[in-house]
C-alpha cells in the first residue's frame, strides 16, 4: 500500500467524520418522512396536479435518500477495506488510489482512470439509444 501510517490515519478520521455527519442527515430525513405525510404535502383536498407536485417531492427526497445510503455504504465498505488491508487499491486494475483522490472522495474504489472508464461505460449502458 502506497499510503503512510499518517495518510492513511488521516482519511480514516475523515472517513469517521464524513459517516457521522451522513447518519445524522439520514436521521433528520427519516424524521422529516415521518412528520410530513403525502397528504399533508399535497394538502387538504389534493387534485391531480398538487398530487404530482408531491409526488415530485417525494421522488426528490427518495433521490437524496439513496445517494446518501449510497455514500454511507461506500464510506462503511471503505472502512472494511481498511481493516482488511486492502483500501487504497483499485478494484479494477489493482494500482494505488492516490492519496489526493482519496482525500476528496474516501469511498473511492477505483483509481481516477478506471473510474472515469467505469463511468463511460456505465452511462452508455443506462442511456436510451437514439
Ligand atoms: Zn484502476
Amino acid at each position: 500500500m502506497a499510503l503512510t501510517p499518517r495518510q492513511n490515519e488521516e482519511l480514516q478520521r475523515l472517513i469517521g467524520n464524513r459517516l457521522q455527519a451522513l447518519l445524522s442527515e439520514l436521521r433528520r430525513d427519516a424524521a422529516r418522512a415521518r412528520g410530513e405525510s403525502f397528504r399533508e404535502l399535497a394538502g387538504p383536498a389534493p387534485d391531480a396536479g398538487d398530487a404530482s407536485v408531491a409526488a415530485l417531492i417525494a421522488d426528490l427526497d427518495q433521490a437524496d435518500l439513496s445517494r446518501d445510503l449510497g455514500e454511507l455504504r461506500g464510506l462503511e465498505a471503505a472502512r472494511g477495506r481498511i481493516t482488511e488491508g486492502s483500501y487504497g487499491t483499485c478494484a479494477d486494475c489493482g494500482e494505488d488510489i492516490r492519496f489526493e483522490r482519496l482525500r476528496a472522495e474516501p469511498g473511492a474504489l477505483r483509481c481516477i482512470r478506471c473510474q472515469s472508464l467505469h463511468e463511460k461505460t456505465f452511462a452508455a449502458a443506462g442511456r436510451p439509444k437514439l
